[in-house]
């Protein structure tokens, strides 16, 4: 039987959601403090957050659960509460997308432990702890999985596991690119893997759909999407930063690109072979609204 998102797959151009940190910040959360802690603590306010989205035109919603892995929990000291906040993000989602088509992924990044052999944390150790926050956000019902931002590919390789231990939902593989300062057009993960390296890994794992997210700004996601695209049959999802980014100072980062700026070059996305383009860092639902502009002309709906 087809699942709804690989049904939703189908018709060849998505629209994702965007970046969540900022929209979390602008709503009043702390910096310093767990933004999953909110998914219990304000749901109201994640869920209005996350209503914007799915008014602009998301097709699929990312839980609230970026760092719900219980090692990256743990630097609140919130690692025992890891299936709860997971669970809760994933209710959260399903209320924002209540009555509407839109889907909900569940949202995994990087643990912030370094596996063996260049650091210190064991693969099967590192596997049970993603267990824990892919049983909360299946008991909160998410309809698929994205595991993003993600830099060392033998971690996504341990959240893949860990999601396949417990479920057969689609699994979506997105990385972190540079550009290779020694090839221009061509990129590379901080750990050496180019868009083929990865496209190659993630198929014979089993993923989904594989992409992009983070880094950098839409320029480079219109060779990224070509990259890509030689190297895969597989759907292609990415989510572009609002620019290259800048330091404000006090800790947090400036995105220069308006949403206008980066509608200019959605189309290429698309064209290029992107099946999903949604935003990163930087970006919110006016970002979200001008792909769904996009999006609909070349499904030739009227806007
Ligand atoms: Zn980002």
């Amino acid at each position: 039987m087809t699942n709804s998102f690989q049904a939703k797959l189908a018709c060849g151009c998505l629209v994702g959601d965007g970046g969540m940190g900022t929209l979390l910040q602008g709503a009043g959360l702390p910096v310093g403090i767990c933004g999953e802690l909110w998914n219990v603590e304000q749901a109201g306010k994640v869920v209005a957050l996350q209503r914007q989205y799915v008014e602009a035109g998301s097709d699929l919603l990312l839980t609230n659960t970026f760092g719900g892995s219980p090692h990256k929990l743990n630097s609140y000291a919130l690692s025992d509460r890891t299936e709860e906040l997971n669970a809760a993000g994933a209710r959260v989602a399903r209320l924002a997308t209540e009555g509407t088509q839109t889907l909900v992924l569940g949202d995994i990044g990087a643990s912030g432990a370094i596996l063996e052999p260049f650091g210190d944390m064991e693969f099967d150790v590192l596997k049970v702890q993603f267990s824990r926050q892919v049983r909360g956000l299946l008991d909160g019902g998410v309809h698929a999985f994205i595991i993003e931002t993600m830099m060392d590919f033998g971690e996504v390789q341990c959240i893949f596991e860990a999601i396949r231990s417990l479920c057969d939902l689609p699994v979506i593989v997105s990385m972190f690119f540079d550009t290779d300062k020694q090839n221009p057009g061509q990129f590379r993960t901080m750990y050496g893997d180019t868009p083929a390296s990865i496209c190659e890994k993630a198929e014979s794992l089993g993923a989904d759909v594989v992409g992009s997210n983070c880094g950098l700004p839409i320029d480079a996601y219109v060779d990224l999407a070509t990259r890509f695209k030689e190297a895969t049959a597989r759907p292609i999802m990415l989510q572009p930063n609002a620019g290259l980014g800048r330091p404000a100072g006090n800790g947090t980062v400036i995105y220069d690109d308006p949403p206008e700026r980066m509608a200019t070059r959605v189309d290429e996305l698309y064209n290029n072979g992107a099946t999903i383009v949604g935003g990163c860092c930087g970006t919110g639902p006016d970002y979200i609204r001008q792909v769904r502009r996009i999006a609909d002309r070349r499904l030739g709906r009227e806007n």
